[in-house]
């Protein structure tokens, strides 16, 4: 405290930080206490400590204002933003309104675009930047002397804690970095929460000789190990353990199939008979087949690497013959990159707790096997991998799609608590299962389940769902590879209809394109290709393929009501054009003397265009699906998939809810039953929103019903429906409703979480 005046902090003030530093806390709960004691002293909205890491970065450690998951993501290069600019320069900046700041940094996850005046006061000692702290609030101001004094005085203070931390850790060998938590975000492919010692999938490298002599020696060598391979699969195949054992038979038989190809075996003898090593041959072959996979634009194709880099890696192991790998430790969390089926299983063995996977998607093999197998799964979390250390602790969260490094022992302690809520939400969840969605006021709203793998038809028994509000029929085959024959189409099909016995199932024709290509269908390369040749526009296009789909669909509800979704209808014309081409295959139908009983079409409104034709739209359709995840990312002009615009705009906004109940209102005139079927009706808050615009079926994931069954339950719809009502009226623009709804489920008790 080198001899300077006393700083206008109060004394009571100073004593309080003295004490709160000195706390023999954790660093990160000591930093959580220092930001929130000055953001009181301050009034400041915000207060933020960023901690200096090597190579130059600060990362932000603690907040009281900023977004909390922000803490341990957001980080700023030394130069970077206002913050980086304090640390670069050594100097205090006091800017009334940062973002006109040359050089303001924005960070979306940390919500600081609402506050315009900044104070950044650098932590120096010496002459060494540890970190920096800053002040921020809403309304542009210049922070007053006294208080840019009383900020430095917390700097210095802080200087002596980080000074101490890092020589602490200096002295057991770790750096600063390594003893605070660090948060990552990413998608949750498959619930529930882990928390145990990280354990990184990487394979085992064996160095070996790339020329070899004797060909004809090396391609024995092959020959034995791709046998000891595929037996030692079949063998972790067969191994008993699923709790459903038909679900992920169909992904283990394809990658079977893959393993028993002989294609890329012959390819690996051709590079044996080049003069190489089995092993160089096998490296070789799968550097060509990585770059050919790589470069294919269909996602489920590039999905295929990790099976072939699992097999690959099979294979050069067979060929090492048996190597020590250390064993991980038990309830271990698995960091990897990617990971194909067959390693899953064999860490399924060893008893793994939880799953992040920094390249993994929906339809992955490994994913589905994880779902299979009740693993919490997390994607995304670039970067994990590389940071991650082996035996240090990992909390997944794959509910909320996050993932924490190094949890502090407050997270622990959270983690033990939400394990005990969330098996008793399961458990009262799955007492939902029996109960019907009725409201408080007694209207039977109806939640039905979103389908794309045959997989997913057992969820319709378990979740007890109303019936099959969509069934994403390119799904199914996407995840086949390609087109099935007539027979394999109806035989599918028919296995719907068999799940789903008396309630209804609302079949969508091919909705392929945008980012659902099929291999060799022949899609181009697009500029925009959610706004390109997709959906009904390729079944119009190719009505062969269309009508296919329609014959095999008439003939697997033969006896039965079949009722046809036409998805991202743009104009009446369309959805005529689409149900003359069923019109025809229903007299084939007849002819051949199996039709259904009914036959209903129905279009999806995911296109804004569409509800400007309402009145003719309605006269024409049996019934209108809206396709919440398409019409809002038409409506905001804003890719649905690209997070940086993601949040920008909100669904629960009066653009939405405005012309959702416009929708609402035409349907029920018009006696045209309304369903919505996007994500949004997925989570309570945006369901309860839907059904208080006056829709009263929504179409959800399996995961989701009984969560949206629950708000349901504890629902008044009636004095809702006049809360919204007035929410929207009073609503400014396209401003997010959310805070005050989800302010007014909350003291009503309606369950939104
Ligand atoms: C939608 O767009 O909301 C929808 C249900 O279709 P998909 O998500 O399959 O595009
Ligand atoms: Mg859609």
């Amino acid at each position: 405290m080198s001899g300077r005046e006393a700083p206008p902090l109060s004394r009571s003030m100073l004593a309080r930080l003295r004490a709160l530093m000195s706390a023999d806390t954790a660093l990160a709960a000591r930093l959580a206490g220092v930001v929130r004691l000055v953001a009181g002293e301050l009034v400041a909205e915000v207060a933020s400590i960023y901690v200096a890491r090597p190579g130059e970065i600060l990362e932000l450690a603690a907040t009281e204002g900023l977004r909390a998951e922000a803490v341990g993501r957001t980080r700023l290069r030394f130069g970077e933003g206002i913050v980086g600019t304090a640390a670069a320069e050594a100097r205090i900046l006091n800017l009334p309104d940062a973002q006109l700041h040359p050089a303001f940094a924005y960070r979306p996850e940390t919500g600081e675009e609402r506050f315009a005046s900044m104070l950044a006061v650098p932590i120096l000692r010496g002459t060494e930047v540890l970190g920096v702290i800053a002040v921020q609030n809403r309304l542009p101001r210049r922070y007053g002397d006294d208080e840019v004094e009383a900020v430095e005085t917390v700097a210095m203070l802080l200087a002596e804690v980080l000074h101490g931390a890092r020589r602490a850790d200096e002295e057991v060998g770790r750096s600063l970095a390594a003893t605070l938590s660090r948060h990552y975000e990413g998608v949750g492919l498959t619930p529930g929460l882990a928390l145990g010692p990280v354990h990184r999938h990487g394979r085992a490298t064996h160095a070996a000789p790339v020329l070899a002599d004797d060909p004809v020696a090396e391609r024995t060598r092959l020959a034995a190990a791709v046998a000891a391979m595929r037996s030692e699969l079949d063998a972790l195949i067969a191994a008993p353990g699923f709790p459903s054992a038909d679900e992920p038979a169909a992904v283990l038989d394809a990658y079977r199939m893959i393993a028993a190809d002989t294609g890329w075996v012959a390819r690996i003898e051709e590079a044996i008979a080049g003069g190489l090593t089995a092993e160089a041959a096998v490296e070789r072959v799968l550097a060509e087949l990585r770059a050919r996979f790589r470069g294919l634009a269909d996602p489920l194709l590039r999905e295929r690497v990790a099976d072939i880099e699992d097999l690959v890696g099979r294979l050069l192991d067979a060929l090492a013959g048996p190597t020590d790998r250390p064993a991980p430790p038990p309830g271990f969390v698995l960091i990897a990159r990617r990971i194909g089926p067959a390693e899953l299983l064999d860490y399924r063995r060893h008893g793994v707790a939880g799953l992040v996977i920094e390249e993994a998607s929906p339809t992955a093999h490994a994913t589905i096997i994880a779902r299979a197998l009740g693993i919490p799964l997390l994607a995304g979390c670039r970067g994990v991998w590389e940071a991650a250390q082996p035996g240090e602790a990992a909390f997944v969260d794959a509910d909320r799609g996050r993932l924490v490094l190094r949890p502090d022992a407050e997270l622990v302690s959270a983690f033990h608590a939400a394990c005990a809520a969330r098996a008793a939400r399961v458990a009262e969840m799955a007492g939902l299962r029996a109960l019907p969605p009725v409201t408080r006021d007694g209207v039977r709203l109806s939640v039905m389940l979103n389908v794309g793998l045959l997989a997913d038809l057992a969820d319709l028994d378990a979740s007890g769902a109303d019936g099959i509000g969509l069934f994403r029929s390119e799904i199914e085959w996407l995840a086949r590879g390609g087109l099935p024959d007539l027979p394999t189409e109806e035989a599918i099909y028919r296995e719907v209809l068999a799940a789903a016995g008396e309630r209804p199932v609302l079949f969508r024709t091919l909705d392929l394109g945008g980012d659902k290509l099929m291999p060799g269908f022949g899609h181009d390369e697009e500029e925009n290709p959610a706004l390109g040749w997709r959906s009904i526009r390729i079944g119009l296009d190719r009505p062969a393929l269309l009508r296919r789909q329609l014959r095999a669909l008439l003939a697997a509800a033969a006896g039965r009501t079949l009722a046809v979704l036409f998805p991202m209808i743009t104009t009446v014309e369309e959805f005529r054009a689409a149900r003359e081409l069923l019109a025809a295959e229903e007299k084939a139908a007849a002819a051949r003397g199996a039709p259904p009983t009914r036959v209903l079409a129905g279009a999806m409104l995911e296109v804004p265009a569409l509800a400007w034709q309402l009145p003719a739209l309605l006269e024409e359709v049996d019934f209108l699906s809206i396709g919440s995840n398409d019409l809002t990312q038409f409506l905001f002009a804003a890719d649905r998939g690209n997070r940086r615009v993601g949040a920008r705009y909100d669904f629960l906004s009066a653009p939405v809810l405005d012309l959702l109940e416009e929708v609402a209102r035409a349907a029920d005139a018009a006696g045209v039953p309304l369903s919505l079927c996007g994500e949004a009706a997925g989570r309570p808050l945006e369901a309860l929103a839907v059904f208080g615009v006056g829709i009263r079926t929504v179409s959800v994931s399996a995961a989701a019903v009984p969560a949206v069954k629950a708000m349901v339950r504890s629902l008044d719809l009636g004095a809702f429906r006049e809360v919204l009502a007035g929410l929207r009226r009073s609503a400014r623009g396209g401003a997010s409703l959310r805070a005050d709804i989800a302010a007014y489920a909350r003291d009503r008790g309606i369950v939104i979480d």
